[in-house]
């Protein structure tokens, strides 16, 4: 198995592939107004196994469009949107979000959590917003500095991760130069990483790792992730994820 085979697996039977939690979407959906709507276009771009598409099939009227370029994330999702009675409202689709063919002004909304940093914040609310109609919604969550000043290992790390990786106001910026209007922002909640992503990831880590012979790929993989979970628990005062809720504004 490759890097990105491997990591698929570590990652394919859990519930959410990211920080995140179900009442921060059903906060996120709240606040963009979705609710109050009918006959809803929505595409869930890096959707996983589905955590938010499964909330979003179950708050509102709509058929959303599950977008992932990996395919056992999107059996996973499958099966859950079948227990949850939802699955006739989801279409997975195995795509790269770097490639959409979503026809112009066509979705109502765009739902992307811990996804838009795989092709970059700025690309990506650039690019989508062509496929949004008019007043069309586009949430997303983002990795977001807290702070000011940040020790300078946290710095390192991140710098290197995800160059793009800035403030909220900074954020919001970028999303106002590229036609859209902020509706809100709002940072998830320590337990959203803790307790919603990183404690069930590593309950995984030991059959994982025996699954694969304990080989040196997988535990580099486990101590890329361990590194990652120990710099939140020492700094995760200062960066955290940022959920920014954005409609698409009229031209000028
Ligand atoms: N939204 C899910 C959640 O909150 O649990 C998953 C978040 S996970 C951090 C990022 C997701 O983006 C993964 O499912 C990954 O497979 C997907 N992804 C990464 N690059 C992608 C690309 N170029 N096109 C489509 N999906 C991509």
């Amino acid at each position: 198995m490759n890097e990105l085979e491997l990591l698929a697996d570590l990652h394919r039977d859990t519930e959410r592939q990211g920080p995140g939690g179900q009442d921060e979407t059903r906060l996120a959906l709240e606040l963009s107004g979705l609710r109050d709507r009918q006959d809803l276009s929505i595409a869930d771009l890096g959707c996983g196994t589905g955590a938010a598409t499964l909330v979003l099939a179950e708050a509102l009227d709509a058929r959303i469009v599950a977008v992932d370029f990996l395919a056992p994330f999107l059996n996973t999702l499958k099966v859950r949107a079948i227990k949850a009675g939802v699955a006739e409202r989801i279409t997975p689709r195995h795509a790269t979000m770097e490639a959409l063919d979503f026809p112009a002004a066509s979705l109502d909304a765009i739902w992307s959590e811990g996804a838009i940093y795989n092709i970059g914040f700025s690309r990506g609310v650039r690019e989508w917003r062509r496929f949004l109609k008019p007043g069309g919604i586009l949430a997303v969550s983002e990795l977001t500095w807290l702070t000011e000043r940040r020790p300078a290992e946290l710095e390192a790390y991140w710098r290197a991760q995800y160059p793009e990786v800035d403030t909220a106001s900074a954020k919001l910026a970028v999303l106002e130069q590229h036609g859209y209007t902020p509706l809100s922002y709002f940072v998830l909640p320590r337990r959203c990483w803790l307790d919603g992503y990183y404690r069930p990831l590593q309950q995984r880590f030991p059959a994982f790792l025996k699954s694969h012979g304990n080989s040196p790929a997988a535990r580099a993989i486990v101590e890329e992730q361990q590194q990652e979970i120990e710099l939140y628990e020492r700094y995760g005062e200062h960066f955290g994820y940022g959920f920014y809720v954005a409609r698409k504004a009229p031209e000028g």
